[in-house]
């Protein structure tokens, strides 16, 4: 419950509309699209100005009203689970593109605008913007730097991070911040924009991003390798990277994944394949040309027994939406989908599908995976029940040990999720508790009454 003097000061910043205390509307702001325990806040504001924003984040400090901010709440690591009794801060209403400015390449966003729409007003300008996560059609661009998200593209072009120029955002009195800018190089004071990135709400809140633009490739060239060993198909992963060539898109996918997809939405997989690559190149079309057969060679020389090159768009768009299906499809098989996002060192792809497999068996678990292989980046996907606390005992055990096995392995707890509450409890076992502490004192330094996400990133130490 919220007293009626904030509820009235809340209404008074943002308006009587954007204020919702009743049950259902808090219910709907309680959760992300991960498997944690839902929360409900007290109230769910909805600036839809700069200003507003701004004053909500400086009234819920001066009343030490808990603070989650909220894009399209897409995330999978707990990141908009709110505080209970908290106060949820909707961007959807601050969703202007400001600026796609087409001489000097980069663009001025709020918060609030959602990725693909975006990217299309960039691609109707003849430009590219590649951060492609598989949300983009729901996902905000303040989410994405939120959570330094990453897509299908990320092999080649990079991640959120390697597209954000500058970020404006308020700090936890309500002053607005400016860091970055619109020029290529910019080494002005502190990288406060970079401290933003992956940030998960816990810092500052965004006001506007600046985001870098570049040309697209004029060629393209997508296919599809089919294997009947997986351990060939990821040695194939490794082998492509190790000969020099960096397609756009690198996607790894299991048997069971495979069938899964193919029940979904009959695309025509072959369903006695152990794994499929879906492969893109890109670039000027002679490079794309020499790259694609590069490829195939490489997959056949791993026994690839087909290597399917789609023939024109049509195809192409094929061989994508069948990798778009892959989460729907899997989600459907069990009441719960964990979808993790074990990362590690390409080489060692092999090595952490092995693991997979052994977690697998051992805790007696349907686990299909799919993922963005060329970055090693992969998603083992549990399929479960959690109503059942004998086999949700057992996904946590596997949880742990998948995390276990991908630090081992030199890899990271997380390739593009975030940590949020899902993944606060392993932070030490990546870095440490120097990191930890010099985290600690930065927070509490910036936001010395904890109001901005607690519990995010650095789990309960700070909550
Ligand atoms: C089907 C599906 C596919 C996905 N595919 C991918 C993928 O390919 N790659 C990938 O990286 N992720 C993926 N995700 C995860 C998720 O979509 C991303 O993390 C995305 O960036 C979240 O955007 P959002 O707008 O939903 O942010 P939210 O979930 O609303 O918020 C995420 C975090 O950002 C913070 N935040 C939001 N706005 C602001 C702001 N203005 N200022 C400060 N903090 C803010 C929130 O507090 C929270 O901590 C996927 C999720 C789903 C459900």
């Amino acid at each position: 419950m919220i007293r009626d003097a904030l509820k009235n000061e809340f209404q008074k910043i943002v308006g009587k509309d954007n204020v919702m205390t009743e049950a259902a509307e808090l219910h709907a702001y309680s959760y992300d699209s991960a498997v944690l325990d839902q929360a409900q806040p007290a109230v769910v504001v909805r600036p839809e100005n700069s200003e507003s924003l701004g004053k909500v984040v400086k009234l819920c400090n001066e009343n030490g009203l808990k603070l989650t901010v909220r894009g399209a709440g897409t995330n999978l690591s707990g990141g908009t689970i709110p505080h209970p009794g908290g106060v949820v801060c909707l961007t959807t209403a601050l969703d202007k593109v400001l600026e796609i400015n087409e001489e000097d390449l980069y663009a001025v966003v709020q918060p609030g605008v959602v990725t693909a729409k975006f990217a299309a007003q960039v691609a109707a300008k003849g430009l590219l913007y590649p951060p492609d996560p598989g949300s983009q059609a729901v996902s905000t661009l303040g989410g994405n730097v939120a959570e330094n998200a990453g897509g299908l593209r990320a092999l080649k072009y990079g991640v959120t991070k390697d597209y954000v120029m500058g970020v404006d955002f308020f700090d936890v009195n309500g002053e607005l911040v400016a860091s970055g800018g619109k020029t290529v190089k910019c080494v002005t004071g502190y990288n406060l924009a970079g401290l933003m990135i992956a940030s998960e709400g816990t810092l500052g809140v965004f006001e506007k991003i600046i985001l870098k633009l570049v040309p697209p490739p004029a060629a393209y060239k997508s296919m599809m390798a089919v294997f009947p060993d997986m351990m060939d198909a990821s040695r194939a992963v490794a082998a492509i990277i190790a000969n020099k060539i960096v397609p756009a898109t690198l996607e790894f996918m299991d048997n069971f994944t495979i069938r899964t997809i193919e029940n979904f939405r009959k695309a025509g997989l072959p369903l006695d394949a152990a794994a499929m690559l879906l492969i893109e190149v890109d670039g000027h079309q002679a490079q794309v040309e020499d790259d694609a057969a590069k490829v195939e060679a490489i997959c056949k020389e791993h026994k690839a027994v087909s290597v399917r090159v789609a023939k024109d768009d049509a195809e192409r768009n094929a061989v994508w939406q069948a990798r778009r299906d892959a989460l729907p499809a899997l989600a459907r098989v069990r009441p719960t989908t964990v979808l993790e996002d074990a990362t590690v060192p390409r080489s060692k792809i092999p090595a952490m599908m092995e693991a997979l497999g052994r977690i697998a068996k051992k805790y007696d678990l349907t686990i299909g995976t799919f993922g963005h292989a060329g970055d090693g980046n992969l998603h083992p996907t549990i399929l479960t029940d959690k109503r059942d606390q004998q086999e949700w005992h057992r996904v946590e055990a596997a949880i742990d040990a998948i995390f276990e096995e991908a630090l081992a392995l030199g890899g990271t707890l997380s390739g593009e999720h975030g940590i949020g509450l899902a993944k606060a409890k392993y932070m030490k076992n990546e870095y440490g508790v120097g990191a930890i502490n010099y985290s600690r004192r930065m927070k509490s330094v910036l936001d010395p009454n904890n109001i901005l996400n607690p519990g995010k990133i650095l789990g309960p130490l700070l909550a």
